[in-house]
């Protein structure tokens, strides 16, 4: 088996021990002689791992009791258009944190529903850094306030929650982060997150959401856009995506046999350490445009002294096994997104090649 070390930013890098376990049962799922895929997702086999998925969540979080968890269709945007239709209720505005391309895209689709407030907007300084909390003039009469805590394609991350004072609930976008360290559940009223990053395959989010946001969710709305439904029905309402949960439960599991979230987070803090120390040790040759104190420990993104030099960097590294490197096409530049599932030597082959190509190049 020749892997080689995948830098995308999703559909990313998965556990090598999760896909294998998943090949090892794909075709006859624990001697049913069927596919967990091809089960019912009302059987008693698939019902398992369903469970299982939602009970490792709440394990590894450490989410508290009272916030309900859903697996849901629809991926991180129709969490865009969902929130607002549900809690976005007429003559309410809610706050929109703009910290780049994730935060605006929410924040276009809660126009759409309704009014949005922006307390603080990186615009002036082309979103390469995080508010402090001082900067953020929040409302305290919005429905809830929207932050997008890891921004995948400016590569900047909140450090530490920003605090709403308790009254109005604050919404996180985790797409690109979720599962790469403890959440502060006395700040967060909901959390959305994407699988094809630190979970599992594309298909489905991750929604956790207290029941004091529940209970505000609007439930006039057609069937799947109700969170009251799927929390009723255990993220049964209609079929689940069963390979998608399947793989998430995988995934915990391995999380669960390295050591738990404390490993995930030495894990995460020396990969993108030595991966910054590149960069910043390069005398300038490669530069990270985001301002230290909010460089994101997900998604690192660079640049080198041209566009010319950037094509090539990539087309070479990919050619020795690093791939996905390529900076969004929105932005350019290059762009290392470092997930949980991406292997300490992962990194070090490209810090290795970063150097080997200064030399040639510099
Ligand atoms: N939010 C963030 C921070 C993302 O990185 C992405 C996808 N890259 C999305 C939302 C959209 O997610 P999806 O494609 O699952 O709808």
């Amino acid at each position: 088996m020749a892997r080689i070390y995948n830098f995308s930013a999703g559909p990313s890098t998965l556990p090598v021990e999760a896909l294998e376990e998943a090949a090892a049962l794909l075709v006859d799922y624990e001697n049913s002689g069927m596919s967990l895929v091809e089960m019912s997702h009302r059987g008693k086999q698939y019902d398992a791992v369903h469970n299982e998925t939602i009970a490792l969540l709440r394990d590894v979080l450490q989410v508290p009791e009272g916030y309900h968890v859903l697996l849901l269709q629809g991926g991180a945007t129709l969490q865009f258009g969902m929130i607002p239709m549900a809690f976005l209720k007429p003559g309410m505005s809610a706050d929109y944190v703009m910290t780049g391309s994730w935060a605006k895209k929410a924040a276009e689709d809660a126009r759409v529903v309704g009014s949005v407030t922006v307390p603080w907007d990186g615009k002036s300084c082309s979103y390469t850094r995080m508010p402090s909390q001082q900067e953020l003039s929040l409302n305290a009469e919005a429905a809830y306030a929207h932050i997008c805590s890891n921004e995948t394609i400016g590569g900047i991350q909140w450090q530490t929650m920003p605090d709403t004072g308790g009254a109005v609930p604050l919404v996180c976008d985790m797409s690109s982060e979720i599962l790469s360290r403890p959440l502060d559940w006395g700040k967060i009223d909901m959390v959305y997150a994407g699988a094809q990053k630190n979970l599992a395959p594309a298909g489905m989010a991750l929604v956790i959401m207290s029941e004091r946001m529940a209970s505000m969710a609007r439930t006039d709305l057609p069937a799947y856009l109700r969170y009251d439904l799927h929390i009723k029905e255990n993220s049964l309402y209609n079929t689940p995506p069963t390979f998608v949960i399947w793989m998430t439960q995988l995934t915990l599991k391995w999380i669960k046999k390295i050591g738990g979230m404390a490993e995930i987070e030495r894990r995460r803090d020396e990969k993108a350490g030595m991966l910054y120390k590149a960069i910043d040790g390069s005398g300038g040759y490669y530069r990270c445009p985001v301002d230290p104190a909010s460089r994101s420990a997900m998604n690192v993104v660079w640049r080198l002294p041209g566009e010319e030099l950037e094509n090539q960097f990539i087309k070479q590294a990919q050619a020795q096994g690093l791939s996905g490197l390529k900076g969004h096409r929105s932005v350019g530049g290059c762009r290392a997104s470092i997930y949980n599932a991406m292997p300490l030597e992962g990194v070090r082959a490209l810090t290795d090649f970063m150097g080997t190509f200064m030399k040639k190049n510099g």
